[in-house]
């Protein structure tokens, strides 16, 4: 049952321009907005229980002791929900393996590993960046199911040791199976489940384009995500077990809207990450003078609604007027007000280098709180970089990654 994806599933969304910052936020709340309880930190990773698993933990304890009840009425009702408790915590601490599996290989490959967290359907581990190869991307997504399966092997290995019909066969019968489960419906090939992860590694190194094997794992992720929605439906409606089916349909409905959301936020990463400042900043527009109105820059310069503007006082570069600034003013009052009055003044812009990547431009700017940044080349001022024009760089980008994250 439960699913898992390394990457978390907030930051920007599907179908709007990117909202910068793009490098997601620490993930304090939970996945449904709500506020995660923290149970401990082994080794800098945070382990984090959501509420919502505490719903599902009890279903699940309910319905496997339901189970043990019809199946075996010989058992004494102690029997039956002891079983069925110890039953489902060892399947969530075998979840939260899975999730340790994942974490393990992450490390081990270079990545860190923020937080692990149980919730309604199963575990996410968040790490802090994307695999930097497909053979890691691999092996990390690999991890998890390769846990679950050997702890089903280990749970059966119990079954057949134990003497058939006791709580401890029935018990590790049912993890057993499950387990298996687990791993299986976490291999199926769609973002954001881990088969959907390990799809895109080996379509990434197939085609040596990040970006159309991201594509390719969220469109089989959202076809997957949208059958469980309609299996769960039809369950829920001509069923007995409608609260299976609900729940099958709103999990299917949270893989779809998951395999959206990893989509765009893996792409425009990756994105960032690959393009430069000077791919972006508006280099080259002619400077405007400081006493000049705004309805003139305007129309002399009508990429600075995006781009931005070095102005100068007779000659001399005093400051720059970007998008953020312009939004001050409503256009109707344009022409009675000078550039001077709205600029932001040289001596509070921040400077970047056109070398450096979009990522750490837009770090910078959110470290600095400010909205645009002084391009420049060994003291010579180049142009203006704001989050706008980041934005547009971003969204006319080529559709591939650079060879060298695909390596
Ligand atoms: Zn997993």
């Amino acid at each position: 049952m439960p699913t898992d994806q390394e990457s978390p599933p907030d930051g920007p969304f599907p179908e709007e321009p990117p909202k910068h910052s793009a490098e997601p936020k620490r993930r304090r709340s939970g996945l449904f907005g709500s506020r995660v309880i923290s149970v401990g930190m082994v080794r800098g990773i945070r382990f984090d229980l959501d509420p919502s698993w505490f719903v599902i933990f009890f279903y699940v304890t309910y319905m496997v002791g339901s189970g043990f009840g019809k199946e075996h009425p010989d058992w004494t009702p102690w029997m039956v929900w002891f079983g069925a408790l110890a039953g489902s915590t060892l399947f969530f601490l075998s979840v939260l393996l899975h999730e340790v599996g994942h974490s393990v290989l992450a490390i081990a490959l270079g990545l860190k590993v923020r937080s692990i967290t149980l919730f309604l359907f199963g575990g996410v581990a968040e790490l802090s960046g994307e695999p930097k190869r497909a053979r890691d991307e691999f092996l990390i997504a690999l991890a998890g199911p390769l846990v679950s399966f050997l702890l089903s092997v280990g749970f059966l290995i119990v079954n057949l040791a134990s003497t058939s019909g006791q709580p401890v066969a029935v018990v590790s019968a049912w993890l057993g199976i499950v387990n298996l489960g687990v791993a299986i419906f976490n291999m199926l090939p769609g973002s954001p489940l881990d088969g959907g992860r390990v799809f895109r590694a080996v379509l990434w190194k197939a085609l040596g384009d990040y970006e159309r094997a991201t594509e390719w794992a969220g469109k089989v992720g959202i076809l997957l995500g949208n059958a469980l929605t309609a299996f769960g439906l039809v369950l829920a409606i001509l069923g007995e077990r409608w609260f299976y089916g609900a729940f099958l349909a709103f999990m299917g409905w949270f893989l779809s809207r998951s395999a959206r959301a990893n989509t765009v936020h893996a792409i425009l990463g990756s994105r960032l990450r690959s393009l430069r400042v000077r791919d972006a900043a508006q280099i080259g527009n002619p400077p405007v003078d400081s006493w000049d109105t705004l309805e003139e820059v305007v129309e002399h310069v009508p990429d600075v609604k995006v781009g931005g503007v070095l102005v100068l006082d007779d000659g001399d570069l005093v400051g720059a007027l970007g998008p953020a600034e312009l939004a001050q003013v409503p256009v109707s009052k344009y022409a009675f007000h000078a550039v001077r009055k709205f600029m932001t003044p040289l001596r509070r812009l921040i400077r970047v280098a056109p070398g450096e990547t979009l990522f750490s431009a837009l770090q910078l700017m959110d470290k600095e709180k400010v909205s645009q940044l002084l391009v420049e080349q060994e003291g010579q001022p180049l142009g203006v970089l704001s989050r706008e024009s980041v934005t547009r760089a971003v969204n006319r980008a080529p559709g591939s990654a650079p060879a060298a994250t695909t390596a």
